[in-house]
């Protein structure tokens, strides 16, 4: 059975459960036009753990409303996916392997930056998910190492999602439009990552905080980019990447949506 890809995810506003966008119509076809996985793991931008990773032996995880200012309807919406116990031992013992010490959590639920998009590609809810944490301050590099570790998970038919955002600086956001014209600091960053994964310059794209446009202002911190690094080591070394889907929110919000197979 040939492997499914890897994929980075930009999750933007947690308003893509509810709000008509190109993202949300492109991740609405997304599940269905890839093999169906038999289980998710998801390195969100929403879960950072001190020290070690963390992954999540929830066997019905919640659905965590992470934010707040939004309407009613967000907080009501609910991802019953089971979890896998199961699938968290093997997830453990990989990152264990290459030397990490794993953190067991046993009532950790699914954030926004898993539920959310989940909720478009598999409306359904039947596929076990389990998420595993960013290592807080730890560098892509690091990140790119805990992917590797996940990566015989694929053999099994998991299917591994990096998720945060291409760019993602909500000090810059302002009430603009979601359709606002975008930021050249922005296409300028995105178009670099874009050129740079294409043509699998991982060194770069590793040291992209010193060799990319306006790296800082996209990531004034990093957590949302860090989750790419988790898709590419999930990959291997190597690997091409492809652009899904390209799109920019309020005109700084990049959701743009790579596989790397
Ligand atoms: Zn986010």
């Amino acid at each position: 059975m040939n492997r499914l890809p890897t994929l980075f995810i930009s999750h933007g506003s947690p308003m893509l459960a509810l709000q008509d966008s190109p993202a949300r119509r492109f991740l609405e076809e997304l599940g269905a036009s890839m093999p169906r996985p038999a289980a998710i793991v998801v390195a969100s931008a929403h879960w950072e753990t001190a020290g070690s990773p963390a992954v999540s032996f929830a066997e019905q995880p919640q659905t965590i409303h992470d934010f707040g200012g939004f309407p009613a309807a967000l907080f009501d919406m609910q991802y019953p996916a089971h979890g896998s116990p199961d699938l968290g031992a093997q997830a453990s013992a990989l990152l264990k392997g290459t030397g990490y010490a794993v953190q067991r959590n046993t009532t950790r639920g699914l954030d926004h930056g898993a539920w959310v998009p989940l909720k478009l590609m598999y409306p359904e809810a039947d596929i076990p998910v389990l998420q595993v944490s960013l290592v807080r301050g730890a560098s892509p590099s690091e990140h790119e190492r805990l992917g590797a570790a996940l990566a015989p998970l694929r053999d099994e038919n998991t299917l591994i999602i990096g998720s945060g955002s291409l760019t993602h600086n909500l000090y810059e956001f302002r009430g603009q439009d979601v359709d606002a014209s975008v930021q050249s600091w922005v296409s300028g960053f995105s178009t670099w990552m874009h050129d740079m994964l294409q043509d699998k310059q991982r060194d770069a794209l590793l040291d992209y905080r010193q060799r990319a446009p306006f790296a800082e202002r996209n990531h004034p911190t990093e957590e949302h980019l860090l989750p790419l690094f988790v898709a590419m080591g999930a990959a291997g070394e190597g690997v091409a990447a492809e652009r899904l889907h390209s799109s920019v929110e309020y005109g700084i919000l990049a959701m743009d949506v790579y596989s790397f197979a």
